[in-house]
């Protein structure tokens, strides 16, 4: 089971803004990239104006792996937005890299969600407009 849409109503889309755009430009590649420090090589998700360990103000976007596990989950039972069918899943995604992302399981039904679970990123044509970065199960 996937996230389904309710096309009567518009679901909330990606804010853009500088710190996200190098992301959401990937995601346009259906490529998963993520901001690493040009000083010390550490990642951050969500991008951020600032090297969380060390200050610098020097970022780059770098291909991640795609693939982590899940570190949490949770299954709306009533839709928060009437963009959406409830149920659906919302999980926390761990990167290899060690950041997280926030995104949806694709062809995993709430029942068969387990922390630890290993995923790999795919990318989900949610509408017209967004594309969005997903996860399936991985091997
Ligand atoms: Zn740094």
């Amino acid at each position: 089971m996937s996230v389904e849409y309710n096309k009567e109503h518009p679901i909330p889309v990606p804010a853009l803004h500088p710190d996200n755009q190098g992301f959401w430009e990937g995601v346009e590649r259906q490529e998963l990239v993520l901001q690493r420090c040009k000083g010390c090589g550490t990642w951050s998700h969500p991008p951020r104006p600032m090297c969380p360990k060390c200050r610098s103000q020097e970022r780059e976007w770098s291909p991640a792996s795609g693939k982590g596990t899940v570190y949490s989950w949770v299954t709306y039972r009533e839709a928060p937005h009437p963009g959406f069918k409830a149920p659906y899943s919302v999980v926390l995604v761990e990167l290899e890299e060690g950041v997280r992302l926030v995104s949806n399981l694709v062809g995993v039904g709430p029942e068969e969600i387990a922390i630890g679970m290993p995923v790999e990123v795919v990318f989900d044509q949610v509408n017209d407009e967004t594309l969005l970065p997903k996860f399936r199960k991985a091997g």
